[in-house]
């Protein structure tokens, strides 16, 4: 069900796109430069601001395209310095992007390491049983334009508190990962595009390295991947270290089971040479055994992976429970002394809902807004 907007959106074309559109249009190609030099460093809410372009070019782009797919409807500060950005596309649906900020030692919250969670489709079709995201099915995939808008939307808001970043035109952001609503994978092509203009020189010249993509385990999606010569890293929800306990919250592993998804992981850390993590939610007498933290730390050093533990959040109406602390703490240390290196994330912005899906939960609810059936995974 592809939504196609009245404009498309400007950060969907690249140079190239661009200057053959003008050239159609009857202006010069070149000035795609120009355009682009406006829209990421100076982060362009309009074509007005482009001083040094024509005013017919001005009005062709205004009358052509839309600057700001992805409004800002909100944003929720939790205690932790974690913020939710509420935002709404041209068709009325409703996305989240998260700006999780890391305290540097000895420096000010302004200068904190800022890592942001961007969402690739409106809801998600497999269906996960813990996630909010995926419980009132498939929406739509995102476009390029709207995955890319989320993180300019960021960097506008946040040249507010940061000028000298803002005067240089860079990314006021360290750390992309793409863990918000939907799966990545599921929209593989206009995710690849997306950051690739992220990455790009003429884009935000954001480091590859710094960008995570996680997926629950899209075995071909997660081959093809491999073969690219792009240095993403890849995060992958494994949430359960047996097919049985795997299967029990996601539908997606009796498609792809672990026998599958494992060789996978493999190849894609042979390709890159990069160390994978491997999420792993602890959920109440689902996975929180030492029996699957044992099975969990043979997967890990097989594929040489970092372990990245978090505490279930909450989802009002789905019934598991976090585990307590106790449990959460022998789990960890069982992984470690099986020589794992794991981290338990003691998630931040659970009390902002900020478990991907969640905000956008609420708010479709009290706007009443209409949401497709759940699609097979
Ligand atoms: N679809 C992709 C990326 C989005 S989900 C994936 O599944 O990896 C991003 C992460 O949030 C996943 O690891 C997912 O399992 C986790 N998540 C979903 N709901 C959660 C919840 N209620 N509590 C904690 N983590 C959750
Ligand atoms: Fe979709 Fe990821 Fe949520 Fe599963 S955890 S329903 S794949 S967004």
């Amino acid at each position: 069900m592809a939504f196609k907007p009245e404009k498309p959106s400007i950060h969907g074309e690249t140079p190239d796109s661009l200057g053959a559109r003008l050239a159609e249009a009857g202006h010069p190609r070149y000035r795609a430069g120009q355009v682009f030099a406006w829209l990421y460093p100076k982060r362009a809410e309009n074509a007005e601001v482009m001083t040094n372009l024509p005013a017919d070019l001005r009005s062709w782009l205004t009358d052509n395209y839309d600057f700001n797919c992805a409004e800002v409807l909100g944003k929720k500060t939790a205690s932790d310095v974690t913020q939710k950005l509420l935002q709404r596309l041209r068709d009325g649906s409703l996305i989240e992007t998260v700006i999780i900020r890391a305290p540097m030692e000895g420096v000010g919250q302004d200068k904190s390491r800022r890592t942001i969670c961007i969402s690739t489709q409106v809801g998600c079709a497999y269906g996960c049983k813990f996630c909010a995201s995926g419980l009132e099915g498939w929406k739509r995939d995102l476009s390029v334009g709207e995955i890319v808008s989320q993180l300019v939307q960021v960097c506008r808001i946040e040249d507010q508190t940061d000028p000298i970043r803002a005067a240089e035109g860079l990314a006021s952001f360290d750390n992309i990962v793409v863990m918000g609503m939907g799966e990545p994978l599921a929209n593989y092509d206009n995710l690849l595009a997306a950051l690739k203009a992220v990455n790009a020189p003429w884009g935000f010249g954001f480091g590859a390295r710094r960008i995570t993509i996680s997926t629950s385990g899209v075995v071909p999606k997660i081959l093809k991947l491999a073969e690219e010569d792009l240095g993403f890293r890849l995060a992958i929800s494994l949430h359960g270290a047996t097919n049985e306990v795997r299967e029990q919250i996601m539908p997606v592993n009796r498609k792809y089971p672990l026998e599958q998804l494992i060789p996978a992981a493999k190849v894609f850390a042979r390709t890159h040479g990069r160390m994978l993590t491997l999420e792993f939610i602890l959920i109440a007498d689902i996975n929180d055994s030492l029996d699957q933290a044992r099975k969990l730390a043979v997967i890990a050093r097989d594929l040489h992976a970092h372990v990245n533990l978090i505490p279930y959040n909450t989802v009002q109406g789905l019934p598991w429970v976090r585990p307590s602390i106790t449990r959460q703490d022998r789990f960890v240390k069982e992984l470690r002394a099986l020589g794992v290196t794991a981290t338990l994330r003691r998630e931040k912005g659970h009390d902002i809902d900020a478990a991907c899906g969640q905000l956008r939960l609420q708010k479709e609810k009290t706007l009443g807004a209409d949401s497709s059936p759940p699609a097979a995974a």
